[in-house]
């Protein structure tokens, strides 16, 4: 348990005006600072109801003024999010009431919490472990409903119980190794060799899953790099304002308006995406513009998936017909046929079938989007991201399973090479020590400190 002795308290909502705001308190003092700063409406005090209960009544500043209406819960630890007495207010929404009620909390014996402190005092009273932490902030920031699921995941203990696994794993192999250094005169025998190489390999296996996810966890925080490429007036930047839903780039007729890549984040068919608008694909002697067209050339080469826009109203030239070669040679590809709502004039469809590339029709205008979500989807399926929360989401996880890996991979090694077992040891030591530092079993304060410091004030 930690040795907190003060009591913290913050607003946990949003700045700005709202339904509900919550005042948040922590510490040994949480009860009874919320008691002198709360009325209930009844005859009992706030510590004569249960803990958990809502109690209804006045939330009163220094000179017992009320300040709201409000209702007031307290919870003792060590069955709370903190692990300590906990209390909490729900206001109204207003700015001006929470800030008067921060103020009467601290007149009351309360210090102002610094960022993430409620989630860092919740680890260190081992409430939660560090990846579920840090999954409480990428649940947090999340910025898609598969982030969100893969971060509560995280935070149910997904991740922390894979960590788990591997970490028992290779516990009972370091167990087999003190026994033999206990005997030393007897050799390991072969076929327990092949056992013990058997498990590490095993454990090695699940690390290299583990950081294979890196690269889905990357795309769920950043968004799937979705360039949208086509000929100057295809309809990007009117596509880019339908998918966002505002309109973020600017449209005209005149050929050669987008000049520079836009980008944007959104969610569409359920998966994240960071849209590129690009200069339109052409040739051009304009200086400004030709600067573009490289840069278009760029987010297509760095895409995870090319949107190639054809303007449908129009008869589609060999310009178009190269870009789609181009696109589906770097990355997965859609033709996306525009300007639904006009009448199309016919193409040749089957020179586009032939390239073998899904393809849809959309308009931006009446924002039918619907084939191209659909589109989206398949190209990126629910169980491309895996088990909810069975991923590594951050860099520093990336580097403690890197480490837990080689450590690993070099035990395997000295026992191949028939190395004593006390050198064997240190290795699978050191892979147990990155795991720890995974789950902060084992974790500097320094980076602990780091974490917490990311989280907003409140949390
Ligand atoms: P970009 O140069 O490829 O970015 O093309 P824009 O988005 O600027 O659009 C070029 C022109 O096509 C503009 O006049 C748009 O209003 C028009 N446009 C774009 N999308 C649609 C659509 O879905 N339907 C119709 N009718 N016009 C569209």
């Amino acid at each position: 348990m930690s040795l907190s002795t003060d009591t913290i308290a913050a607003i946990s909502t949003p700045a700005g005006p709202g339904a509900i705001g919550i005042l948040r308190l922590s510490g040994p003092g949480a009860a009874s600072i919320a008691e002198k700063c709360f009325k209930p409406l009844g005859r009992k005090g706030l510590r004569e109801h249960k803990p958990r209960e809502l109690v209804y009544g006045d939330l009163l500043d220094s000179g017992g003024q009320p300040i709201d209406r409000v209702l007031c819960t307290y919870s003792m630890g060590p069955s709370s999010y903190t692990g300590e007495d906990t209390a909490e207010l729900q206001c109204h929404g207003s700015p001006m009431v929470l800030a008067l009620g921060l103020e009467a909390l601290f007149a009351a014996g309360a210090r102002q919490a610094g960022a993430g402190e409620f989630t860092r005092r919740a680890f260190l009273n081992g409430r939660l472990d560090l990846a579920q932490a840090e999954a409480v902030g990428d649940l947090l920031s999340a910025r898609s409903r598969e982030g969100a699921r893969h971060a509560a995941g995280q935070l149910a203990g997904a991740l922390s119980r894979k960590i788990g696994d591997i970490y028992s794993a290779l516990v009972d192999v370091m167990a087999h190794f003190h026994a033999v250094l206990d005997y030393p005169d007897e050799d390991i025998d072969p076929f327990r060799l092949e056992e013990l190489d058997n498990a590490l390999s095993n454990q090695e296996g699940e690390l290299n899953a583990l950081l294979a996810s890196c690269g889905r966890g990357k795309l769920l925080r950043e968004g799937v790099p979705c360039a949208i490429v086509g000929r100057p007036n295809a309809g990007k930047s009117s596509l880019l304002n339908a998918m966002l839903g505002w309109d973020r780039a600017i449209v005209t007729d005149i050929p050669g308006t987008t000049r520079d890549t836009v980008e944007e984040r959104c969610e569409l068919g359920g998966v994240p995406l960071r849209l590129i608008d690009t200069a339109g694909l052409r040739d051009t002697d304009d200086p400004v513009e030709k600067l573009g067209v490289e840069r278009s050339r760029k987010a297509m080469e760095e895409a995870g998936l090319i949107l190639v826009l054809i303007d449908a109203s129009r008869p589609a030239g060999d310009e178009d017909f190269a870009l789609l070669h181009e696109a589906v040679a770097l990355a997965p590809t859609i033709l996306v046929w525009t300007k639904g709502d006009l009448p199309a004039v016919p193409c040749p469809v089957k020179r586009y079938e032939e390239i073998g590339c899904p393809a849809v029709t959309v308009s931006a205008k009446v924002r039918d989007l619907d084939e191209l979500c659909n589109e989206i989807s398949c190209a990126f399926p629910q169980d491309l991201w895996g088990g909810y929360g069975e991923i590594l989401t951050n860099a520093r996880q990336e580097e403690a399973a890197s480490r837990a890996r080689e450590a690993v991979r070099r035990a395997r090694g000295a026992l191949r090479a028939g190395v004593t077992p006390d050198a064997l040891l240190t290795d699978v030591e050191e892979a147990l020590a990155a795991l720890g530092e995974l789950t902060g079993q084992a974790v500097r304060e320094d980076v602990t400190d780091r974490i917490f410091s990311k989280f907003c004030v409140g949390k």
